[in-house]
């Protein structure tokens, strides 16, 4: 995917619209980060989205460590309680980034009511999935 150009630049590719798009600096990436600087450059509504929510989570990030980190003073916290808060937060972002990827129409590993036991359950389960489905809404 990746094309050599003029020296320090290369060409990568949007993940979402598949537009090529001049990454400075890009000679020494993989083509996977290669693919991650365009998709960041990518003026496509998908790979703003994209942006939008993994600047979240940098600044997320961020600003545990500022607040909770090594000049937190009387805040500060243990390394593992900031990893805790750390993995919160990719948790968060990672299931905001499977449901709009539409992963939760038929994933949330529901049991299957389709073996013949009524409607009824069937519909049952629908109604926790879609009250899943709006608890993950709140991270909007
Ligand atoms: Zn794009």
């Amino acid at each position: 995917m990746a094309k050599q150009s003029k020296a320090g630049a290369s060409y990568g590719a949007c993940r979402f619209c598949g537009q090529s798009v001049i990454v400075e600096d890009g000679a020494e990436m993989t083509a996977p980060q290669l693919e991650e600087a365009a998709t960041m450059l990518c003026g496509c509504d998908e790979a703003i989205k994209y942006q939008q929510e993994k600047n979240r989570r940098t600044v997320a990030k961020q600003r545990i460590n500022e607040l909770f980190g090594e000049d937190a003073g009387e805040y500060k916290q243990p390394e593992t309680v900031r990893e805790i808060m750390l993995n919160a937060v990719d948790a968060i972002c990672d299931k905001k980034n499977e449901s709009r990827n539409g992963n939760d129409q038929n994933g949330a590993s529901l049991p299957d009511h389709a073996n013949g036991k009524g409607q009824n359950k069937g519909r049952a389960g629908n109604q926790r999935q879609q009250r899943i489905c709006a608890v993950g809404g709140i991270w909007q």
